[in-house]
């Protein structure tokens, strides 16, 4: 089988590639393991909702238009805005098909699949970011009777065994996930490291509204300082419900969930904590507090300061006097692990040398320059801020597409050179 270009994966990344390659008459298609949006089908857990209000589920071409702009969307609502998409842009998906390697054959590309192999100039990769939970060396030690999981197969409450929990990470997913348990009527211990503290709203408007005014997301890759750290902040603790709750470790204490430092080690049948969880809490504290004043800056100078509420500022992170430095999976009752510590994306299918020594993929904004034609897309910080956010996609799909469009045509100028040559 034979296409101009490949596109791996049709969440909403791949979709809106899709969208302005159609525009610009590109032949191409969307081989896809599963169905449209899978990972948001099946990846996620029951309770999920959109962090991101519903005002900013658009792509190109496709907009939220329901009559609840600052709500946040079901996991069924989001496979359905992207279903919705796929159809209104007839976006060629081939569900079903898992792409198994990608090779590079002269100039051009070999996809192999599952069912069969395709042929392509160019190959973009669009297989989201979160593959693989990242679980930390020290699982290692957990005691066998122990059960682990990771957001992606975590469902409910009701799957984890009886007994307490310890949730390992702070960040969107386990502090969404460890107030979910704890108000289960389980005991959750919380492992904290670096998190990023934010209100849901601030002087009467989202979070997000106020990330997207002030031109914090559009900022580009190679504008910021330290890209490196850039891509490995962890995500904002955030969560999307009908009564627009913030989420922070004063509302999880609240709860009732223990706090304790990062997990540093499990020896013996004992997890032991680091000591850093006041300074942790602290820098936290602190840098919510300079983003709080930089969208007070940005309020005067827009002229909106008195459009707005009243600047806010919050109470300073409750840290027990003498925290946990270590609990006893059995004594202490603990009998499973939420591994809320991040995700790696998998590229063991791309047999091209454009793999670093950790196996991601090395790229400028998304292009491979070690091998022209090939493409990622839907990356932290891949050419934004924004990237691996919904209302990211747009603005990173027209740039990558950009990119492809000069490249098919420079290869087609030169296959014209050559036969008359
Ligand atoms: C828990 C969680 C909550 C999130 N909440 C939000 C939010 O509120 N708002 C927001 O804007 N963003 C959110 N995100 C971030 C981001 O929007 C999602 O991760 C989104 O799914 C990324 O879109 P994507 O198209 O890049 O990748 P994906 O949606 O992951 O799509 C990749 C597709 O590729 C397919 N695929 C993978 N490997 C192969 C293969 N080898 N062959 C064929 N197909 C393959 C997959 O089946 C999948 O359909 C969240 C992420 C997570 C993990």
């Amino acid at each position: 089988m034979r296409t101009s270009v490949v596109v791996i994966g049709a969440g909403q990344t791949g979709l809106a590639v899709s969208y302005f390659l159609s525009e610009r008459d590109i032949e191409h298609v969307i081989l896809e393991r599963g169905s449209v949006g899978q990972s948001w089908r099946s990846e996620r857990w029951d309770s999920l909702r959109l962090l991101t209000p519903n005002s900013q589920s658009r792509l190109p071409g496709h907009v939220y238009d329901g009559n609840d702009p600052d709500g946040f969307m079901t996991m069924t609502e989001v496979v359905g805005f992207l279903d919705d998409y796929a159809r209104r842009i007839a976006a060629p998906v081939r569900s079903g098909v898992t792409v198994t390697s990608v090779r590079r054959r002269g100039s051009a590309y070999q996809v192999g699949t599952d069912d069969g192999t395709w042929d392509a100039d160019a190959v973009v990769i669009a297989t989201g970011a979160c593959n693989t939970p990242r679980i930390p060396a020290v699982a290692e030690g957990l005691p066998d009777d122990v059960v682990q999981v990771t957001p992606a197969d975590y469902r409910n409450p009701d799957l984890l065994p009886e007994g307490g929990v310890l949730v390992v990470g702070a960040s969107a997913s386990g502090a969404q996930i460890a107030s979910e348990v704890q108000r289960s009527g389980r005991q959750v211990t919380l492992a904290v490291g670096e998190h990023v503290r934010v209100p849901r709203t601030y002087r009467g408007r989202d979070l997000m509204w106020w990330m997207e005014v002030t031109g914090r997301l559009d900022e580009r890759y190679d504008d910021v300082d330290d890209i490196v750290r850039a891509r490995h902040l962890p995500s904002t603790q955030l969560v999307g419900t009908p009564e627009r709750v913030s989420l922070d470790l004063n509302t999880l204490t609240a709860e009732g969930v223990r706090l304790a430092g990062r997990l540093a080690a499990v020896t013996n049948g004992r997890a032991q904590f680091s000591g850093s969880l006041r300074n942790v809490a602290k820098l936290a504290d602190l840098k919510e507090r300079r983003l709080l004043e930089f969208f007070d800056e940005w309020a005067v100078e827009a002229g909106l300061d008195g459009a707005l509420g009243p600047v806010e500022r919050y109470e300073p992170t409750r840290i027990e006097d003498e925290p946990p430095l270590s609990a006893d999976f059995a004594a202490d009752g603990i009998r499973s692990v939420v591994w809320a510590t991040g995700y790696l994306a998998d590229h063991s299918f791309v047999d091209i040398d454009v793999l670093d020594r950790k196996g991601q993929l090395k790229h400028d904004g998304g292009v491979v320059t070690a091998s022209p034609g090939l493409y990622r897309i839907g990356l932290p910080v891949l050419r934004r801020r924004k990237s691996t956010f919904i209302h990211g996609a747009g603005d990173d799909a027209r740039d990558i597409t950009e990119h492809l469009a000069g490249y098919l045509a420079s290869v087609a100028v030169d296959e014209a050179e050559c036969a008359v040559g």
